[in-house]
């Protein structure tokens, strides 16, 4: 099956958003097993959307909108669909008792525009709307399925989920499409780049039907593997051959799947062991700690960091001694190691982890060049981790590194308890 996207609004084309809906409904389909060939996107002209869709759909099965579904006159999907399909624009009731539930319950009146947006074409396939008020449809045009959804990225996610998910399945088998039963596996992998881990899983068995790609999600790899098979049993079964091969292969590098985060993984060792952890950060200014509280729950394992940019900070918030700072530098092992053991002393962690580095652009010298970072670990029974990286990037990616080295340091000395 061929499919073709046109996304609709004025902002798109002016630049003012992101279109995510685009690339959120490419990867969609394509887990579907639906090719995307054409992406669009056009201003709010009626005359302009009508043209891109008669195009699309006399070349593909398939055709998404998203985006003028709403109440404003600048919403025309829906008028503009039903010139197209020579059908009068009509009021689905479901949508209208939900809105108009909606709205009581929130203190709204309602005004004459707001019918517009729970419109459809009369005779139009009705997909209602879990989230918001705008209900998706589908209509046909010559052989292929044109379906419009709302631009608000929830919505449109929700209705694909509730809706086309089964729908779309429906239209391969109608074309006598055979439908492959998928098992697929994210691997996040940090700590060494896309092409070390590519050579790392070179000549991998992949077995018939099965697919292996990466992606550089800064500052991770992902390793991402898709098994079709006739059955489903048999396609989870492959999985899980490949799955024992490729952590075979990247050992701790991999420290989770699909929508883990280094955090997550390192909360969830925490967690095991009833383990805590505090913070000291210099040049990542709390990024370690953000990073951290994204998880949820973190609190029985997170008591706090201190964010000490100043060596005065450090000597007054953490304890580390002048005579350190003056023989070494803020960014040298012996400070960071200072930092880790006060920050896990004065909060009583059972872990404490700190950096200081030099991010840039300035600041750098001969012997300390921008992009060194030290990362300290202090842990129980002694435990004493320091390391240094040097990294030739921009500030930004500095410390996204230097905060995500800190987690998989500590995550590295926890696997070894
Ligand atoms: P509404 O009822 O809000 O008017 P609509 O179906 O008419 O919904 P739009 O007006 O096109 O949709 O978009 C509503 C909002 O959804 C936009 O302001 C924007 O924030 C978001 N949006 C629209 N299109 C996209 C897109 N392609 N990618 C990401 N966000 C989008």
């Amino acid at each position: 099956m061929r499919a073709e996207i046109i996304t609709i609004g004025d902002e798109l084309c002016r630049g003012e958003i992101v279109n995510t809906n685009a690339s959120w409904l490419a990867a969609a389909l394509w887990d579907q097993q639906v090719t995307v060939t054409h992406m669009h996107s056009c201003l709010d002209i009626a005359e302009d959307m009508a043209q891109l869709v008669r195009e699309a759909a006399d070349r593909s099965d398939l055709v998404l909108l998203s985006g003028g579904l709403g109440p404003t006159s600048d919403d025309l999907t829906v008028d503009m669909l039903a010139d197209l399909v020579g059908a009068e624009p009509v009021v689905h009731e479901p949508s209208a008792e939900n809105m108009r539930t909606r709205f009581a319950a929130a203190g709204i009146a309602l005004v004459p525009n707001s019918e517009r947006q729970v419109r459809a074409p009369a005779g139009a396939r009705v997909y209602e709307n879990s989230t918001g008020l705008a209900p998706g449809f589908e209509v046909s045009h010559g052989d292929a399925s044109v379906i419009a959804l709302p631009g608000p990225p929830r919505e449109l996610k929700a209705i694909f989920a509730d809706h086309l998910v089964e729908r779309i399945s429906e239209l391969r088998l109608a074309r006598g499409e055979k439908l492959e039963h998928v098992a697929r596996r994210i691997f996040r992998v940090f700590g060494k780049g896309e092409s070390q881990v590519a050579t790392a899983l070179e000549g991998l068995a992949l077995g018939d039907g099965a697919s292996l790609h990466y992606q550089v999600k800064f500052p991770e790899t992902l390793v991402k593997i898709v098994v079709r098979r006739d059955a489903q049993e048999a396609a989870n079964a492959e999985l899980s051959k490949i799955d024992a091969d490729v952590r075979e292969r990247l050992g701790w590098l991999v420290y989770g799947t699909d929508d883990d985060s280094m955090a997550k993984a390192l909360v969830r060792e925490l967690e095991r062991l009833g383990h805590t952890i505090a913070t000291a950060e210099s040049c990542t200014g709390g990024m370690i700690s953000a990073l951290l509280t994204d998880v949820s729950g973190v609190s029985k394992s997170f008591p706090g960091g201190a964010v000490t940019y100043s060596n005065e900070e450090k000597m007054r918030q953490l304890g580390v001694s002048e005579e350190t700072l003056k023989a070494h530098g803020a960014v040298s092992e012996e400070v960071v190691r200072e930092m880790a053991d006060g920050v896990r002393e004065r909060m009583g962690a059972d872990w404490g982890v700190a950096v200081s580095g030099i991010a840039g652009p300035g600041g750098g010298t001969k012997e300390k060049p921008v992009g060194t970072v030290w990362i300290g670990v202090a842990g129980p029974s002694g435990i004493r981790k320091t390391k240094m990286y040097c990294w030739p990037w921009t500030r930004e990616r500095v410390r996204a590194l230097a905060a995500h080295w800190a987690l998989n340091l500590v995550r590295q000395q926890l696997g070894k308890l």
